[in-house]
């Protein structure tokens, strides 16, 4: 048994809200790789995200289709709270020792490089590699792990700028998508705790799915069926953040089970993270 396509793509479409179809091969090399692409879209109307996975390395890729055109220059007019987004998530994988390889209109760029904005988008493509990985070393939980992480920044990343049309009755589609042509919009799915979707993938991107309060990841208690299942949670509420507050996933978003985020919301404002430990350690000490 090996990684499988499938069940990346059903990881990071849980993830970005996007839903993925995924596919399999081996580069020229005989390296293998896992390849994700928005399901529904004309092959080269949308990208493709693929995971070569080397001997204790995992490359991942971005790569817009070739009648991209239209979600090229969407991409480069991402609003602020898409470009701050896409440049923490990247931030984060730097900080693992990841490297970052932006090419933009041919040129080799920085993610943090303000200029990148103020062109149009005629190209662009996005890999992250990570090198010292303990993988393809016969533990294949693991290599799934890594997989899905680094797939997943990368995922968080690109949808940080992609124009998302959100699916959801009581929200608003993003202002950005108004007057661009169907092609360029990719629709996302998004529920009552998910203002921004891009939020949510980058903080789970960054922080993992484990629940920062209790520290229980539910697949590992439910299996299968709870993959993925995991709320994101504003450190401060929405609320109470000033008009025009751009969210950093870094810090204003945790992920919290379904249990600890309820309990934090029995109190308004919420209790915090340190509340949530404080009273689980204190609850453990009486048993
Ligand atoms: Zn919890
Ligand atoms: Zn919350």
């Amino acid at each position: 048994m090996s990684p499988d396509p499938r069940s990346l793509a059903e990881r990071i479409s849980a993830e970005t809200g996007l839903e993925f179809s995924g596919r399999e091969g081996r580069d020229s090399e005989g390296t293998r790789w896992l390849e994700l692409q928005p399901a529904g879209y004309p092959p080269g109307q949308t990208f493709t995200l693929r995971t070569l996975i080397g001997w204790r390395r995992l490359d991942v890729h971005f790569q817009p289709g070739s009648f991209a055109g239209d979600l090229m220059s969407a991409m480069g007019s991402a609003d602020e709270t898409g470009r701050r987004t896409f440049r923490a998530v990247l931030d984060v994988c730097r900080e693992a020792d990841a490297e970052v390889a932006l090419t933009l209109n041919g040129t080799s760029r920085l993610p943090d490089d303000s200029a990148i904005w103020e062109t149009g988008w005629r190209s662009f493509s996005l890999g992250v590699r990570k090198g010292m990985l303990a993988i393809n070393e016969g533990n294949v939980e693991e290599d799934m792990r890594q997989i899905e992480l680094w797939t997943s920044r990368v995922a968080a990343a690109v949808l940080a700028l992609l124009p998302l049309e959100v699916e959801d009755e009581g929200l608003e589609a993003s202002p950005e998508v108004v007057g661009l042509p169907e092609g360029a919009k990719v629709r996302v799915e998004t529920n009552r705790y998910e203002r921004d979707r891009r939020n949510r993938a980058a903080a789970l991107a960054i922080h993992g799915y484990s629940c920062k309060a209790c520290k229980l990841d539910m697949s590992e208690r439910y299996g299968a069926a709870a993959s993925g299942l995991i709320e994101v949670h504003h450190v401060t509420p929405v609320s109470h953040l000033g008009e025009g507050y751009i969210i950093d996933p870094r810090t204003d978003l945790v992920p919290l089970c379904p249990n600890c985020h309820s309990v934090a919301h029995r109190r308004s404002p919420p209790y915090s993270i340190d509340d949530l430990r404080e009273m689980l350690a204190s609850v453990n000490e009486e048993v």
